[in-house]
């Protein structure tokens, strides 16, 4: 690939809506370039274990087998994979510069971004040894994994609440965790868990330790007044503390919504700039779910598909 080569299709992320979109770039004969990331190629599915939510798996799949299942798809239809970051982009023109860590330029007429978003941690030591082992930043993807178990959740806003009520159909209970003595969630949704006879909070608290030596055991409280502490048994804790879609990259050319979010046109993956989509869980802050993703992933290469025969 010579420095001059102008690709078609520059895919920016390799999680479930990048691959899926280079696939069918890819099968469009598109010879998408796909930019995996330099550390955490494969997305978020690379930190779970079993994925039972993916249609066409009956019995399951391992998050990073389902990754490198996707990836092989995407290669095996012509999609060049690079594993690194891209650092920097200019999106404006109608030939788009995409800059990798060294600082090397790649030119597309179409770039779709799928950087996804990071799920906020409570950055405790423990918290990424038991990730998938019992800590979970999703309630709809793990809340199966722990019927009949006591659950906590981290959080005082609506999705914490939404996800502790969910999670009451599955756990022997769930301990609300909150570092405040009132909620930040909406009023019904607030009623709606406090009146939820299996959940119960813990009021000016914050988890201060995850233990367990192969999964997860109990959590130590830590009151955020009086400092005492203590520990709570639980096997699930669920952090629902809010996430962040990764388009800081593209915050000065892309519209964002007032939490960061890529804005897209309607029922398509189209943002301001021509030429430019975005999909997954970049602009997806409601459903983030790996199909979710990938379908979006879908609709952005057929929107750049378009886009280029426009262009003809
Ligand atoms: P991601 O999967 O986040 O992928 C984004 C990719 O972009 C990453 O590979 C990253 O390396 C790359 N990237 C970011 N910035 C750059 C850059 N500058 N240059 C190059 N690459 C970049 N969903 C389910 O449906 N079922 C489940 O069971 C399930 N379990 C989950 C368990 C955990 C622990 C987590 C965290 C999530 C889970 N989810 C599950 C949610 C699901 O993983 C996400 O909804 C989905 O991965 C989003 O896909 P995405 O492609 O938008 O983004």
């Amino acid at each position: 690939m010579s420095a001059d080569t102008i690709h078609d299709v520059i895919i920016v992320g390799s999680g479930p809506a990048g691959y899926t979109a280079a696939i069918y770039a890819a099968r469009a004969n598109l010879k998408p370039l796909v930019f995996e990331g330099a550390f955490d190629s494969g997305g978020a599915l690379m930190n779970t274990t079993e994925v039972e939510n993916y249609p066409g798996f009956p019995e399951g799949i391992q998050g990073p087998d389902l990754m490198t299942a996707m990836r092989s798809q995407a290669e095996r239809f012509g999609a060049s994979l690079i594993t690194d970051d891209v650092t920097a982009l200019d999106l404006t023109g109608e030939i788009k510069v995409v800059k990798d860590s060294e600082d090397v330029e790649y030119r597309g007429r179409s770039v779709i971004l799928a950087m996804g978003s990071a799920y906020r941690k409570l950055g405790l030591p423990d918290e990424d040894r038991l990730s998938g082992r019992g800590v979970s930043y999703c309630a709809t993807c793990d809340g199966a994994f722990f019927r009949d178990k006591p659950i906590a959740v981290v959080g005082g806003g609506d999705s914490a609440m939404e996800e502790a009520t969910f999670l009451s159909r599955f756990g022997s209970k769930v301990v609300v965790v909150h570092r405040r003595d009132e909620l930040r969630a909406s009023k019904i949704m607030a009623e709606r868990a406090m009146n939820d006879p299996k959940i119960e909070f813990a009021w000016n608290s914050a988890v201060s330790g995850i233990n367990g030596a192969n999964s997860v055991e109990s959590i130590t409280l830590t009151d955020t007044v009086t400092g005492e502490t203590r520990d709570v048994e639980i096997n699930g804790l669920f952090v629902a503390i809010g996430h962040d879609p990764r388009s800081d990259l593209v915050k000065d050319e892309v519209h964002l919504d007032a939490n960061g979010y890529v804005l897209v046109e309607g029922r398509t993956t189209a943002t301001n700039l021509p030429g430019v989509f975005a999909c997954g869980d970049l602009v997806d802050h409601n459903y983030r779910q790996a199909i979710t993703a990938a379908g979006s992933g879908c609709s952005a290469a057929l929107d750049a598909e378009r886009f280029l025969a426009s262009l003809d």
